[in-house]
């Protein structure tokens, strides 16, 4: 039998070609793309790879508890190491993001791309363009124009006023204006409340019906997150009340089962879990089978670094969803772009006229750029069967 031989974890972080100011995170302006990045070697050396969002040493500690769960085991067997990654959230360390790494071996064993291995036969995949800023309502007609050149036919926006009337009349004019030439949605980054730096608007099921029925009046494709991620009932509510679709579900870190139970309640019309978060390649295609079931539909986020990219990517393809959905492109100029985002990757996640064709690479299918792996990111943690390796001054120089 295979096993797990090795274990590598770095810190990565590349300069953005530009500072980047998220919508999720009011008050903070990234200049890097940081992430962890995980590598597992097999004994006979076919590697799997993650990586997952990190802006500092809040997963230094994790090599030890790597170390111990995953050494010695099948890299092909994904329920036992599922359960290995919920003994870590169990713990209080969610880490889905693993599994994925998993399925890179996986496929590479198998000599396939993943989305094939798992019965996926959609090769191309239609992309909406999904922005990361909160911009006035003029910026934001001349970024529409340009994805819409670009060869995109559905554009997301994000809203985050104090003001309702602000967010209201944002979606109004860009609607207004693309009406008939694109597709508008809107995140409105209720779910979770990333306030640390800053405050931000908690909107009530009350404030989020008069933003459904603004946006139905305009014709929005679909309304993301008006609701806190907990509030399942209210969001019933909500999605009964509203004659827009009412999408969300992406950080669900409980996963699959959190997830069914959502559509059992009518929570949302479209389910985005993201594999990084919401329990991986495994549990997401769980949760886009419950989903035809149910007659909701599906496309997860996508909005972490590449590699979150490429993994939800395959999911959707090999979801069944990929003919009547639009699937996550994060595009964000001038800071948030592909190659400034996959700076490790030899080749970026590029769009190709507003659609992505699958790599048809076994695995994941994205190749390290060792050098710029070198040059941006740090090793400082590596195990093997045999032994063992913190890097201090590695940990010591993470942030
Ligand atoms: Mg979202």
């Amino acid at each position: 039998m295979q096993v797990i031989d090795r274990i590598e974890l770095y810190h990565v972080n590349a300069p953005l070609p530009a500072p980047f100011a998220p919508s999720w995170m009011p008050g903070l302006v990234r200049h890097t793309v940081s992430f962890y990045l995980v590598r597992f070697i097999t004994d006979d050396g076919v590697e799997g790879w993650s990586a997952f969002t990190g802006a500092g040493r809040e997963r230094a500690g994790l090599g030890d508890n790597l170390a111990g769960l995953f050494l010695g085991q099948d890299p092909e067997d994904i329920e036992r190491l599922s359960e290995r990654i919920h003994i870590l959230a169990v713990g209080g360390n969610f880490n889905w993001w693993l599994e994925p790494a998993f399925w890179d071996i996986k496929g590479k064993n198998a000599g396939l791309p993943v989305y094939k291995l798992l019965g996926g036969t959609d090769d191309r995949l239609r992309l909406y363009a999904s922005s990361g800023e909160i911009r006035d309502p003029g910026e934001r007609r001349e970024e529409a124009e340009k994805r819409l050149a670009e060869g995109f036919d559905t554009m997301k926006i994000r809203v985050h006023d104090w003001d309702e009337k602000v967010d209201i009349e944002h979606i109004s004019d860009i609607a207004t204006y693309m009406q008939g030439r694109m597709k508008i949605s809107v995140d409105c980054n209720q779910a979770f409340r990333l306030t640390q730096l800053a405050d931000a608007p908690k909107w009530s099921l009350e404030r989020a019906k008069r933003f459904a029925d603004a946006a139905a009046d305009v014709e929005l494709a679909w309304v993301e997150e008006p609701l806190f991620g907990e509030w399942h009932e209210e969001m019933a509510q909500l999605r009964d009340y509203s004659r827009v679709p009412i999408a969300g579900g992406e950080l669900h870190v409980m996963g699959y089962r959190e997830l069914a139970r959502m559509v059992k309640m009518g929570c949302y019309d479209i389910y985005q879990p993201d594999a990084m978060w919401a329990g991986g390649i495994k549990q997401s295609l769980d949760v886009a089978r419950v989903c035809h079931e149910a007659g909701v539909k599906f496309s997860p986020h996508t909005w972490s670094n590449g590699f979150g990219f490429i993994a939800n990517a395959h999911v959707f393809a090999a979801s069944g969803f990929a003919g009547e959905m639009v699937f996550e492109y994060p595009l964000n100029e001038p800071g948030w772009v592909p190659h400034g985002r996959d700076a490790i990757m030899m080749k970026p996640m590029m769009h190709d006229r507003g659609w992505f064709d699958m790599p048809q690479a076994p695995g994941l299918g994205f190749e390290i750029d060792h050098k710029a792996l070198e040059k941006y990111g740090r090793c400082f943690f590596k195990a093997s069967r045999r032994e063992t390796h913190w890097m201090p001054q590695a940990l010591a120089d993470l942030l």
